[in-house]
């Protein structure tokens, strides 16, 4: 008997191969039919035997391509329309458009097999790319995702490639990027430097390269999202030049390694991280390190981790590919100056980079979307993206409840911004730092660009209850553009875990830690060690670190050593002068007599536990002024690692009134780190301490939360839970008091996070 049946999809279904698929599942069952993307999904009408169509159905569960995920089905049963066979029908002109799109993806198997086949059409190809893998984000203009609306529309397809295009048996069928070495693009690379213009084009331009990264030369790549930097990670010379032309001394380089095994000889490798390393989205992984070497201490230096990621386009493949003597490890940092964002444009790379490298590897498809590497730490045998760009951006968060048309502006390091419009949350890539003037117009594009693809008129304008931040005045900005606009300011803290319970979708109450660098209070001081309880519509401040004046607000923030003096002040008094530490001799009466001065005049308050983190760093001398964000921290962190003791340091409690925050105070501590250091007890075992000692006291606090609300489930927010060593000696304190623990996982614990938990607050 024939039927026929309507079957709705929602999900990840276009923009990566979902109708071909359709196409020729339903060939398989000998259904006819259509298929037609609408705005949440596909819709697909099939006719034929019921059997068939309930085995098609089934099917589509389970065979899905590479990058298609199904999130809600529906069918219907209807009466056969009369298909004669199979369409893919367009999408009507009527109808709101489809606003999913696939992110950049790896190039795939079967390429990476074609590109190294002797007499393939693509052999040794540099763009070779399918309907399963190449470039997507980042070369889209508009939607729909068809070859006008991307930056490959200057390049005509030839004739073999065309009929690849059309060809539903080809593995190119619809295949937007398609390219091949007559019709494509191709790389070129140029000499940085005026006399000698000359240049070379197609795999002499590799050949060269290769030779040029052997002998110690920094090149500066195009490649799927912006530009790298790159040099040979064994050349201890290349990067130390490399270091000193771009400033920055001792901020950590990713690395690009030739295959997994090379890998595993510098890095411990569980198999959860192989899987991440060799998964399509292909992130800088941070590892731990195994061997070292002056060259690898160089690339990393006091850090006990190395970032490194596996190539993910035919061009890195072809540069690790020359024999006998191939590269094996290459410097892939990012290709900016300073805290700009990354170069995508080849001549405006040519005299932003002219500074850093001596040659360009250049190529002529244009990169519309910037796109950084995305970072993923294993913490708590969990991946948690730190920093969420290529490979990532931009598949949506999918809710359960139709959310209301928000744009959130997040808040002012690392930031990003989220749109939502039905079942949908939008989190744009990783934008950056917004003081710098060319990031901020970054960001104020991005806004745009993602109002536009993604077809939403905001109604709500969600932002940081920080008045001086340049994403506020933007919110303030935009107001008085539009009318009907509705301002909604979030707390930092409270963004940061709503930005957990959005992501988990935790509708229960909950106990929310945040331990972060800095953000604005409700009280206007500055928060960033808080406890929270509540749900997203109400969350509480129930306890939080001792305020201590931050002495120089930002330059606080940049001379760790400042918030040293602070906490030594609050403990010692004048005696600070006569403590017996090595830190009094180092920076002189003079110096901290004039940072005392600062905080007894100095109103300016903060509750932040990076902060503390910062002063002891500084304290045990690890760390006084940073050079990168969070540096002091991180140094303090993998000292830590280095020791195994169990002892901690003592945290105090104590409440003034009955219905006041419980206040946590580190006056002992610090005390107890003194005396320590006075007995000489190794850094190593004090940094530990200090380590165990902070998630002792939460775990204290969390317990006493969950008896006055009756809740066991706690989140875990904010910068802070970048630290590996914290984040897990604390969760292992709490699975062992029962409490059900979520944290961050797709969206950084950073501030990355802060637009996302702002747009679920203004969601409610
Ligand atoms: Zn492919
Ligand atoms: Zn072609
Ligand atoms: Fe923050």
């Amino acid at each position: 008997m024939k039927t026929g049946a309507k079957i709705k999809l929602e999900g990840m279904v276009q923009g990566v191969g979902f109708r071909p698929f359709i196409h020729r599942l339903s060939e398989k069952f000998a259904l006819a039919g259509g298929v037609l993307n609408t705005a949440s999904g596909v819709e697909i009408e099939v006719e034929g035997e019921e059997g068939k169509i309930q085995a098609f159905y089934q099917r589509l569960q389970k065979k899905l391509p590479p990058l298609a995920k199904i999130t809600n089905r529906h069918i219907t049963w209807m009466q056969p329309k009369g298909y004669k066979n199979f369409v893919i029908k367009e999408s009507r002109k009527t109808q709101t458009r489809s606003v999913l799109v696939s992110p950049d993806i790896s190039i795939c198997n079967h390429c990476r097999k074609e590109l190294w086949t002797h007499g393939n059409r693509r052999y040794l190809y540099p763009f070779i790319n399918c309907t399963n893998c190449g470039p997507r984000f980042s070369i889209i203009e508009n939607l729909p995702f068809d070859r006008p609306w991307t930056t490959m529309k200057k390049f005509k397809l030839c004739a073999v490639c065309k009929s690849e295009f059309s060809d539903i048996n080809q593995r190119r069928y619809h295949s937007q990027p398609n390219a091949c070495a007559i019709c494509g693009p191709n790389v070129e690379l140029v000499k940085n430097s005026r006399p000698d213009k000359k240049s070379s084009r197609g795999n002499k331009a590799i050949i060269e390269t290769i030779n040029l990264l052997k002998k110690g030369g920094i090149i500066a790549i195009k490649g799927l999202g912006g530009f790298h930097l790159s040099c040979d990670a064994n050349n201890l010379a290349a990067i130390k030049e490399l270091r000193k032309r771009k400033q920055r001394p001792f901020k950590p380089f990713a690395l690009m390694a030739k295959d997994i095994k090379e890998v595993s000889k510098i890095c411990k490798l569980s198999k959860l991280e192989k899987n991440l390393l060799c998964g399509h989205e292909r992130p800088i992984l941070l590892l731990k390190k195994k061997k070292t070497s002056p060259a690898i201490e160089a690339i990393a230096p006091q850090n006990n981790y190395l970032g490194v990621m596996l190539p993910y386009t035919a061009l890195h493949y072809l540069l690790f590919s020359q024999q006998p003597t191939a590269l094996n490890l290459l410097v892939m940092t990012s290709g900016n100056i300073s805290d700009d964002p990354i170069e995508i444009d080849n001549s405006q790379a040519k005299e932003n980079l002219k500074t850093i490298c001596d040659y360009f590897l250049l190529h002529n498809r244009d990169i519309y979307n910037r796109l950084d590497d995305s970072i993923v730490q294993v913490i708590n045998n969990k991946a948690v993206i730190l920093r969420r760009s290529r490979g990532y951006t931009p598949l949506p968060f999918f809710m359960q409840k139709k959310m209301k048309n928000i744009l959130s502006l997040g808040a002012e390091l690392k930031n990003t911004i989220c749109l939502s419009r039905d079942k949908f949350i939008f989190l744009s890539q990783y934008l950056g730092d917004l003081k710098t003037y060319s990031t901020f117009a970054f960001y104020k594009q991005t806004i745009l660009r993602f109002i536009h693809l993604f077809a939403v008129s905001p109604k709500i304008i969600a932002y940081d209850y920080h008045p001086d931040y340049l994403s506020t005045q933007f919110a303030q900005s935009l107001k008085s553009k539009y009318n009907n606009l509705r301002l909604f300011p979030v707390q930092h803290h409270q963004a940061h875990i709503a930005s957990v319970i959005a992501e988990h979708k935790i509708e229960k109450k909950v106990i929310g830690i945040c331990f972060d660098g800095a953000g604005l209070g409700l009280d206007n001081k500055i928060w960033g060690g808080e406890f929270f309880t509540g749900t997203l519509n109400n969350l509480q401040r129930k306890a939080h670190l001792e305020y201590l004046p931050l002495p120089g607000a930002d330059k606080a923030i940049e001379q760790p050593y400042r918030m040293a003096i602070s906490y030594l002040y609050q403990v010692f008094r004048e005696d600070i002068y006569k403590l017996g530490i090595n830190f009094i001799k180092k920076h002189g009466i003079y110096n901290i007599g004039n940072i005392i001065k600062v905080i007894k005049t100095n109103p300016l308050l903060t509750s932040s536990a990076g902060r503390l983190f910062d002063a002891v760093s500084a304290l045990l001398g690890i760390c006084d002024i940073i050079t990168y964000e969070a540096q002091a921290a991180i140094e303090l962190q993998m000292l830590a690692e280095k020791s195994n003791t169990k002892q901690r340091y003592i945290f105090d409690i104590t409440k003034r009134e009955q219905n006041d925050p419980l206040v946590i105070k580190a006056k002992n501590v610090i005390c107890q780190i003194v005396r320590d250091i006075e007995k000489g007890v190794p850094r190593e075992e004090i940094a530990r301490k200090f380590h165990n000692g902070l998630a002792e006291i939460s775990l204290r606090v969390s317990d006493l939360l969950r008896r006055q609300t009756n809740t066991s489930t706690i989140v875990l927010a904010g910068g802070v839970f970048q630290n590996k060593l914290f984040s897990e000696t604390l969760i292992k304190l709490l699975q062992k008091a029962e409490f059900k623990i979520y944290h961050n996982e797709l969206v950084p614990p950073n501030d990355g996070a802060v637009s996302l938990g702002q747009l679920a607050i203004a969601n409610e």
